[in-house]
């Protein structure tokens, strides 16, 4: 079976995971919709995250920032000078590139584009006559370095109005509210701060589907220490990220770290965590070690101290900052193509069908009368299964097709009222996985159910 992105995102927008957004305009690129079911799993997904890095991490605290932040936080964190991408625009089909990505495409990952400057990916494009992907001519610009901040303006006053950016990042939240949180919480160094929300970046090549958007959420997690625990803490930070992306069903194999070649001059390391989506290895998370560089930053542009004040050795000093950060959708799209699988029936039939970790999936039980004259009992077992769990209710059609609906959005129980129920309060249980069919008395499917979908 191949698994191909095309398939994946025509599931998704048949079965209520994603639509186009702004479809009915003929859409606006790169940017998608979650529907009814797509939005179940990316907010299971964000829970299962804060429960891991909030809830059942000591010394962890979640914040929630504003999306729009004094712009002084931007000339501070650099973004307002320094992010940008490096571009160019093929002159015969218009179409337009990130440079560092036609270097690393045509040498197969043997170059590494991050570590080189404009000069040096313009001659290299030059030297090996790099054709442009899309039309296959040899006529570029030169680069250009390409804004990704998106600008809006604040202010009622036409000509008087203040330029603000959307945030591109969440971890600056984070940053400013540092000392805030180290007060309130009377936190002692290490502690973490966790935040989950949009950020948004005018990219120079988005697509891929949920893969690279304009518009994301990132679920950030900062770790203030000391300096002389700060590698511990980075090879921690790494282990905590691939032991969640595992837990939440991403295959060992599918995963691998990939060190950065090239380090800001501040940080002692980095990496990121990829992942085997269908268009090969790529980014998932990254972690950075990022020493003190946005809070002293931070502490310049402001003009207020950030130092943290030990309470025992009363040493004043300026926390160590380690990183880590992951794309909410990027999971997502993750989680969706580990999880898709076609198999072939014993009658010969494929069944599509998602193979989510039951804490994941977007619904945990369908509830599906076998008769219409069935429906009031089953509507009684649907009011009380939904008090405790997303779920769906569904009498249209073949028991057959009910169950292919069910496995193709990836319910991980299907629950089946027939006659008996009417006389012994007992229902089939179906499981997606192995298809196999259990009968229950109608008062142990809660704890049945609640003890599979634990994380
Ligand atoms: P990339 O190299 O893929 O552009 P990045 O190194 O710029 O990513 P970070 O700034 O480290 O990414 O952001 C952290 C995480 O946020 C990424 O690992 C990814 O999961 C997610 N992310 C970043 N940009 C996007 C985007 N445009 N669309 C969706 N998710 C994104």
């Amino acid at each position: 079976m191949e698994k191909t992105m095309e398939k994946i995102v025509n599931l998704c927008k048949s079965r209520g995971f994603v639509y186009p957004g702004s479809e009915i305009y003929n859409g606006f690129a790169n940017t998608w919709d979650f529907g009814p079911v797509g939005v179940e799993l990316k907010n299971n997904i964000k829970r299962a995250w804060w429960k891991r890095f909030v809830q059942e991490s000591p010394n962890s605290y979640g914040i929630d920032a504003a999306i729009l932040m004094n712009p002084k936080v931007w000339e501070a964190s650099g973004h307002v000078q320094g992010f940008s991408d490096p571009k160019m625009d093929c002159k015969s089909c218009k179409q337009r590139f990130r440079a560092d990505n036609l270097v690393e495409e045509h040498s197969k990952g043997t170059v590494s584009a991050e570590a080189m400057t404009n000069e040096e990916l313009e001659n290299y494009i030059n030297e090996h006559k790099v054709k442009c992907p899309h039309c296959g001519n040899f006529n570029w610009t030169p680069i250009r370095q390409f804004k990704l901040m998106f600008e809006t303006s604040r202010g009622t006053v036409d000509g008087e109005k203040d330029v603000v950016y959307l945030r591109p990042e969440t971890c600056q939240g984070e940053y400013v509210n540092f000392l805030n949180v180290q007060r309130t919480t009377r936190a002692k160094i290490p502690f973490s701060i966790a935040q989950i929300g949009k950020s948004f970046r005018n990219e120079v090549t988005p697509g891929n589907f949920l893969f690279r958007t304009v518009e994301f959420e990132q679920m950030e997690y900062q770790t203030f220490c000391k300096d002389e625990n700060s590698l511990d803490i980075y090879e921690n930070t790494k282990k905590n990220a691939l032991q969640f992306v595992e837990d939440v069903g991403l295959k060992a194999e599918n995963l691998r770290f990939h060190d950065h070649d090239k380090l800001a001059f501040y940080a002692k390391a980095a990496c990121d965590i990829q992942y085997k989506f269908p268009i090969g290895w790529e980014e998932l998370n990254g972690i950075h070690h990022r020493g003190t560089w946005d809070l002293s930053r931070h502490q310049e542009f402001s003009g207020k101290p950030l130092q943290y004040l030990d309470p025992v050795t009363n040493e004043k000093y300026l926390p160590t900052v380690i990183e880590y950060s992951i794309g909410a959708d990027r999971l997502t799209l993750a989680v969706l193509c580990e999880a898709y699988d076609e198999e072939t029936l014993e009658n010969g039939e494929t069944r599509v069908v998602l193979h989510f970790h039951p804490a994941i999936a977007p619904y945990k039980v369908a509830i599906l009368p076998l008769q219409k004259n069935l429906s009031e009992k089953a509507r009684e077992v649907y009011a009380l299964l939904s008090k405790k769990f997303m779920c769906e209710y569904d009498e249209a059609g073949s028991i057959g097709k009910r169950y292919r609906r069910q496995d193709e959005i990836g319910t991980p129980f299907c629950v089946t009222i027939d006659f008996d129920t009417l006389q012994d309060d007992t229902i089939t249980i179906r499981d997606r996985d192995s298809m196999q069919q259990q009968r229950l008395p109608i008062n142990e499917i809660i704890p049945y159910i609640a003890q599979k979908i634990e994380f």
